[in-house]
């Protein structure tokens, strides 16, 4: 059956990287895979055509597809709206409405990039964590939450953090799923020598893993967390965390890797659908140049082929076709160095189909 794919390009770099996504979801479209591809707005873009951040209509479209692939959102046009129109509100609309709770980031070193870390190559060479993001709950979401005035006329802001054991016991269900078809490690992140909230977190994890007997469960701090995720990150091999939390580990674990051009994520729901997007943002600094990197946005694809769409092989292809492109010494601006050759944007996705 004809799968559905909504593509919601977005804002700043999001349309020219997606562009390039959906030349690599053309080539293997060429090649039998059975899809639609519907386009929608979202975000700044989706406020300039609709006054709504998410339009009813690009989450109707969100709704009744299969999978979803995302730009970026978000632009200095747009950051004095008030906050319940802002860009970020279509993207944390679409998380809450389609329930995407967790969020997959994978950190993977590709050998040809070593010398892009900060960090020395033999701490980070052959990295490859998987960290597993709760998404849709925690201190983001909780009730009640905002800025009120005191008796004594002194401003006081307030947040809630909040977890319920349904939600903590499916995110780490999804961490320890995909832990079997990895390392078989799982090391749930808390605060639960200070947060209530997350000692019920580490009550829970252990619950869960008394289920999956063939994986080794450790628990961290996130302090500690992220310092070893800089002293000795290949200890890791799947991180389940809070939404906060996994929001800050995930992008220092990202730069471990150099690049943040280079890195997909999936955000999935209860039965596998889900939303891919590249980790970076809008890129407003270099948008319209066609200097973005769009490999992050291509192997977001191949997650989706992977993780909604039952199509390993396929994704696989995607994935060497990235490593061939590297091996050619094709590089944008962001993660070239000395002998490379430099190219733009729309070049590197031409490379990568060409690969494919
Ligand atoms: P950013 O990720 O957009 O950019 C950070 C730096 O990385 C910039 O120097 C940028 O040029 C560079 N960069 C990002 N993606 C790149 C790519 N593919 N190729 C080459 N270089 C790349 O983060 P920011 O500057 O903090 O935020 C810019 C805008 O993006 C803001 O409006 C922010 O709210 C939004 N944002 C959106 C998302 C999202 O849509 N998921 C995530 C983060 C930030």
């Amino acid at each position: 059956m004809t799968k559905k794919i909504a593509v919601l390009p977005g804002d700043g770099i999001g349309p020219e990287i997606v562009a390039e996504a959906v030349k690599v979801l053309e080539c293997l479209r060429a090649d039998g895979l059975d899809i639609e591809m519907n386009e929608a707005p979202v975000g700044g873009a989706g406020y300039e055509a609709s006054g709504k951040p998410l339009p009813d209509d690009t989450l109707a479209l969100a709704k009744e597809s299969d999978a979803i692939l995302l730009g970026a959102v978000g632009g200095y046009q747009w950051e004095s709206l008030d906050i319940s129109v802002r860009p970020e509100k279509g993207l944390l609309g679409l998380r809450a409405e389609l329930e995407l709770f967790s969020n997959l980031r994978p950190a993977i070193l590709y050998k040809q990039l070593a010398d892009a870390s900060t960090l020395k190559p033999e701490v980070v060479s052959g990295l490859d964590i998987m960290i597993v993001r709760e998404l849709t709950g925690g201190i983001y979401f909780g009730q009640p939450r905002g800025v009120r005035t005191l008796d004594n006329g002194e401003r006081q802001g307030f947040n809630t953090l909040v977890y319920s054991e349904s939600e903590i016991d499916r995110i780490g269900r999804s961490a320890f799923d995909i832990a079997m078809k990895r390392g078989k490690k799982v090391c749930s992140v808390d605060k639960a020598n200070v947060l209530e909230c997350t000692e019920l977190w580490r009550e829970v994890m252990e619950h869960v893993a008394k289920d999956y007997p063939e994986v080794e469960l450790s628990h961290m701090y996130v302090d500690n967390a992220a310092m070893q995720l800089v002293r000795a990150p290949k200890q890791f091999d799947v991180m389940v965390t809070t939404n906060m939390f996994g929001d800050i580990l995930s992008d220092c674990a990202a730069m471990l890797t150099g690049s943040i051009g280079m890195l997909p994520s999936a955000s999935l729901d209860a039965n596998g659908k889900g939303m891919y997007e590249p980790i970076h943002g809008s890129a407003p600094d270099i948008a319209g140049q066609n200097v973005a990197n769009p490999l992050a946005t291509i192997l977001s694809v191949a997650m989706m082929l992977r993780y909604s769409l039952n199509q390993v092989v396929m994704a696989e292809r995607i994935e060497q076709a990235v490593e061939k492109v590297l091996d050619q010494g094709l590089r944008t601006a962001d993660i070239y160095s000395d002998g490379m050759q430099k190219v733009g944007g729309s070049e590197m996705g031409d490379a990568v189909v060409a690969a494919l």
